[in-house]
């Protein structure tokens, strides 16, 4: 039998209603001779109220406890869906991520996925059973309880496809796969039918919340397709890319085309100013700041390091110490670190989009006509990325939209 790895979002459990109506599709496709595995988020905003419930506790709340809080957004929702199939008929158990075997680093809040061991999941498939999986969590070697960062949910739905050797991994949500921008921001963005595994993993890694940066990595190194679509959507039939957006190694298209506007708002822009240190490749603050991001937990990307001055940028997605961050910057380095509150990243995405500065000088164009001058710009092989005013964020990805994807 083969077996399929459907992931649900927050939106899509929010409330008993909707829950029912995953319950539905659910034992649809399990009517349809698959074995299912099914991985939920918690319900809505319910991470968002844990850990605003966590700050009123603890400003700087510890990463080990914050972990145990938030796995038990997933673990509600998974045991709900579970009642809500069996009310249907259908046979189904629900595991934690430590029940199901996702084995993680012991980086908490944000640990990456080490390996996975789904012996439980697999005896229960075999005993006929649909198995429901609490997304974003794992457990370390040291068997302490982690969560895979924000959005990691469809993490463990990629995994765990991988895992099982599963014919597809659907990531069901409130959009209709992945667009060439937030249909949100840009109502007239289009759905992209196809991406490679680089541009979705560009995509989401400047923002693109439909699917996630480290989901799609995994798929990448497993080549496990990803069909990003509607929860409201029909089952797949024969060919499963039919609909909504299927990511997996394919062909390059044009070299140079953008294919999507994506953008992150809340970042932080780090400057050090490490010249006044001993001359080296790596002056001894430049070490000592990264030592101090690193024993803090905070990640951060875009980091540009040249005659003892160094810029990164800060996502504050995973950031949930900050007051405590800042406080031992300021220690350490007093106002030789500046922190840039006020910006957000827009990035325009595509293979090939920096074989010459065109794109960039063009996108920076724009931006200066459309009044929204950016303050930093950085590029990857696939990214050009601009720090605009976090005010103006909606206005620049509208602006690059119109410029590369009229
Ligand atoms: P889920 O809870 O199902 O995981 P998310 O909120 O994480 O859903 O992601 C879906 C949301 O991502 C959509 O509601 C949409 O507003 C947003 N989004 C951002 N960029 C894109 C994009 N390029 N294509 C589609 N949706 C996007
Ligand atoms: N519930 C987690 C979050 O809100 C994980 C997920 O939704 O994928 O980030
Ligand atoms: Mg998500």
């Amino acid at each position: 039998m083969s077996i399929v790895v459907q992931k649900y979002g927050g939106s899509s459990v929010a409330d008993v209603t909707r829950i029912r109506q995953v319950a539905e599709r659910v034992m649809r496709t399990r009517c349809e001779g698959h074995e299912v595995v099914v991985v939920v988020s918690a319900m809505g905003e319910t991470t968002d109220e844990l850990l605003a419930l966590a700050k009123q506790v603890s400003p700087n709340p510890e990463r080990r406890e914050l972990d145990m809080l938030l796995t038990a957004g997933e673990r509600i929702s998974m045991a709900l869906l579970s009642m809500a199939i069996r009310e249907l008929g259908g046979d189904a158990i629900s595991f934690t991520g430590s029940q199901s075997g996702i084995i993680t680093n012991d980086r908490h809040v944000d640990a990456r996925i080490v390996e996975v061991r789904p012996f439980r999941v697999q005896d229960e498939l075999a005993r006929g059973r649909i198995v429901v999986i609490a997304g974003y969590q794992g457990v370390s070697y040291r068997r302490e309880v982690t969560t895979l960062g924000r959005g990691g949910s469809d993490t463990t739905a990629v995994a765990m496809a991988a895992a099982l050797g599963a014919d597809y991994c659907e990531i069901c949500s409130d959009v209709s796969g992945v667009y060439t921008a937030d249909p949100r921001v840009v109502p007239d963005a289009r759905r992209i039918g196809e991406l490679s595994y680089e541009e979705a993993q560009e995509l989401a890694e400047a923002g693109a919340k439909v699917l996630n940066a480290q989901a799609v990595e995994f798929a990448k190194e497993k080549g496990i397709a990803i069909y990003a679509r509607a929860t409201s959507s029909p089952l797949p039939g024969d060919d499963p890319s039919a609909d909504g957006t299927v990511v997996r190694r394919h062909p390059p298209r044009m070299p140079g085309a953008v294919v999507g506007v994506a953008s992150e708002r809340d970042t932080i822009l780090l400057e050090l100013d490490g010249t006044a240190e001993p001359a080296g490749p790596q002056p001894p603050a430049v070490d000592e700041l990264l030592a101090l991001l690193d024993a803090h937990g905070v990640a951060g990307k875009q980091l540009h390091l040249a005659g003892g001055r160094l810029t990164l940028v800060i996502s504050r997605e995973n950031l949930h110490a900050e007051a405590r961050v800042r406080e031992a910057l300021a220690r350490r380095f007093g106002g030789g670190v500046r922190l840039h509150d006020d910006l957000g990243a827009v990035s325009v995405v595509g293979a090939g989009i920096n074989a010459s500065f065109e794109n960039l000088r063009r996108g920076s164009r724009a931006l200066e006509d459309g009044g929204l001058p950016p303050r930093a710009v950085a590029t990857s092989s696939f990214r050009v990325t601009w720090m605009i005013e976090r005010r103006s964020v909606d206005d620049a990805v509208r602006v690059l939209h119109g410029t590369f994807l009229p």
